[in-house]
């Protein structure tokens, strides 16, 4: 066990992977070098051959600066081991290679790169690639029985908030040998646990919450060293390792993981009660809600209800622009989870090269605004959709 594997959360995001240096430092350093020294050839082969643990080669991650971001990346969903990597998609890529070569089934609505990477990059390798929506789940055990090998789904989902079962869909993976794997970029780690209800891997896109303020490109993967060790020897070769830089400034952030998401969510749940109860917002789609379909199950695997959510807006597509476009203090601007509040229309985003047919059946409208909430006070957010609205 690491020292502070049976520390809260907050303790371990703070001290998790921080091993310090001789000159004092309480951090790991950054250590801005490509390549590390030996003393001798005995020593080197030591390392190179595996026999001892040791620096090496900054893209094979055998970097201080990156182990340890990965320690406390590890730490922080209770995984055995972890792996950084330069972006959300190059975690996703380096994990479909690994273990979706016998076949991938995406559950629900999925980021759009994470949809266009099964629909039409792995096909041409020759991988099969499967969407089954919410609504359609009973094809999941027909595919699983195919000898699909891996699930993979978000929870909650973007931009329609679906909450998904992970114990019940772990169960049903691994009743056919199959892998289950969550992307957990919504919640972050301080609102839910995926490895906890038995999913097998997680995957971040450390872009959104981890980093946390809208300046890095990184993702993560988190899970056991063995299921890890084929995905590392793709990552080291597609050569998707973070620059050391990006690392430390990660490693940075995620020290107040903890403090920003925990703010965002109270505040989303505010701006969520709010909008619920105003007369131009048609629907608001956020687990905290309790007459929100999904909030029951979210209750039972999330700590928090998240700092995203939806609003279908009762106004036409024109109209729904008009007030995207008088909000002041929401950015519009794609991606989530900085500390700056965005605003982004699926429509003109994440979906927007979709056919509207598509959009209808993943219940995607016209009329809908997602919000990630930042660190702001949430009277402020308020005051600026109401005007917005108005
Ligand atoms: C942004 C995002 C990704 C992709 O991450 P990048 O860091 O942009 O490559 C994957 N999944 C979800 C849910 C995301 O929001």
């Amino acid at each position: 066990m690491r020292t502070f594997d049976d520390k809260g959360l907050s303790t371990r995001c703070v001290h998790a992977g921080e091993w310090g240096d001789a000159s004092g430092s309480p951090q790991t350093p950054l250590y801005v070098t490509t390549t590390f020294a030996f003393p001798s050839t005995a020593a080197l082969l030591d390392v190179v051959e595996g026999r001892k643990p040791g620096n090496l080669y900054t893209r094979y991650g055998l970097n201080p600066t990156i182990q340890a971001l990965e320690e406390k990346l590890a730490s922080l969903e209770g995984a055995e081991s972890a792996l950084a990597f330069t972006s959300g998609m190059a975690a996703e890529t380096a994990l479909f290679l690994a273990h979706g070569r016998g076949g991938i089934v995406c559950v629900g609505d999925a980021y759009g790169g994470t949809l266009e990477l099964l629909t039409q990059q792995l096909p041409l390798l020759g991988i099969k690639t499967h969407l089954v929506l919410g609504h359609e789940l009973q094809r999941l055990d027909e595919l699983l029985a195919e000898g699909v090998r891996l699930v993979f789904f978000e929870t909650p989902t973007n931009p329609t908030l679906e909450i998904f079962d992970i114990a019940e869909l772990a169960a049903r993976a691994h009743a056919h040998g199959a892998l289950l794997a969550v992307d957990n970029t919504f919640a972050s780690p301080v609102n839910q646990q995926p490895l906890a209800f038995g999913a097998d891997l997680v995957m971040h896109s450390a872009t959104k919450y981890l980093g946390g303020h809208s300046d890095l490109t990184a993702g993560a993967l988190m899970s056991s060293k063995a299921l890890l060790e084929p995905v590392n020897a793709w990552r080291k070769n597609l050569g998707s390792m973070p620059a050391p830089e990006t690392c430390a400034l990660l490693a940075r952030s995620l020290r107040t993981l903890v403090v920003r998401v925990r703010q965002q969510t109270a505040a989303a749940q505010m701006i969520a009660e709010a909008m619920a109860d105003h007369p131009r917002v048609a629907r608001v789609l956020y687990p905290g809600l309790p007459d929100y379909p999904g909030h029951a199950l979210a209750a039972k695997q999330m700590s928090g209800f998240g700092a995203m959510l939806t609003i279908d807006i009762d106004a036409d597509a024109q109209g729904t622009v008009a007030v995207v476009d008088r909000l002041r203090l929401f950015t519009l601007a794609p991606s989530l989870g900085g500390v700056e509040s965005l605003v982004t229309q699926p429509v003109t985003t994440t979906h927007h090269g979709m056919e509207a047919a598509e959009r209808r059946r993943r219940g995607i409208t016209d009329s809908m605004v997602r919000l990630s909430v930042g660190l702001e006070d949430a009277d402020d957010l308020i005051a600026d959709l109401r005007q917005a609205l108005a």
